[in-house]
């Protein structure tokens, strides 16, 4: 039984290392209704990451052709370095009925959150305490000091927006973090305005009385 529905839009925020991109990996790989938008960004790849898997790593050059475009559906500064969500992508597969999954910032997601506050769902991620997010950003390895005492200072100001979320969650335990996510996202699905085939459905059940 497939009753039509529209996708929505998922975003996670949280300061750099509480654990946001490790949960919506595990989300994508548990999920195949779930997609992922790939940001672009003009900061440096990092030495595990892939050109087109994590994100597109483009020049500000690219950059500012994209925004001239309109080809952003937001965008922001962090850290000093241009970060963007592309637009087609994103409404490709709302329109295919499926939800799309951002690891995007608090400008980004009061972006999104003015133009389609229907189709959002907005989590917010907390770290247990510093601590646990500094040993996080060392074990990650892929920054040097100075970029992790520089993510370490932005942590505050980021924590700062928690209140502007839907959904707030202390990422203590990795797989009780990602099922409070999925459980979310179930729960979310099942909203009647996004079911907007149950009109339909419901008329069928009737005639068949
Ligand atoms: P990182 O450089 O550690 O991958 O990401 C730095 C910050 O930029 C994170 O908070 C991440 O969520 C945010 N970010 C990544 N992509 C985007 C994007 O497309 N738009 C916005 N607004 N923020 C992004």
């Amino acid at each position: 039984m497939n009753i039509k529905r529209r996708g929505l839009m998922l975003i996670l925020s949280s300061p750099s290392g509480a654990g946001k991109t490790s949960i919506a990996h595990a989300l994508l790989k548990q999920d195949s209704h779930l997609k992922n938008s790939i940001s672009v960004t003009t900061r440096s790849k990092r030495p595990l990451e892939t050109h087109g898997k994590d994100y597109f790593f483009i020049t500000e050059d690219q950059f500012k052709e994209m925004l001239d475009n309109d080809e952003l559906l937001e965008h922001a500064e962090v850290f000093g370095h241009f970060y963007g969500t592309p637009k087609k992508f994103v409404f490709e597969q709302l329109e295919m009925g499926f939800d799309v999954v951002f690891d995007i910032d608090w400008q980004g997601t009061q972006q999104i959150a003015q133009l389609a506050p229907n189709d959002l769902v907005t989590v917010f991620i907390l770290p247990p305490d510093l601590p646990t997010l500094y040993e996080r950003l060392k074990s990650r390895a892929q920054d040097n000091d100075e970029i992790i005492s520089i993510r370490m200072n932005e942590a505050a100001s980021e924590i700062s927006h928690w209140p502007e979320y839907h959904y707030v969650i202390v990422n203590q335990a990795f797989e009780k973090s990602l099922a409070q996510i999925a459980a979310i996202l179930t729960a979310e699905r099942t909203r009647r305005k996004r079911q907007i085939g149950l009109a339909e459905f419901v008329n069928q059940l009737r005639q068949c009385g």
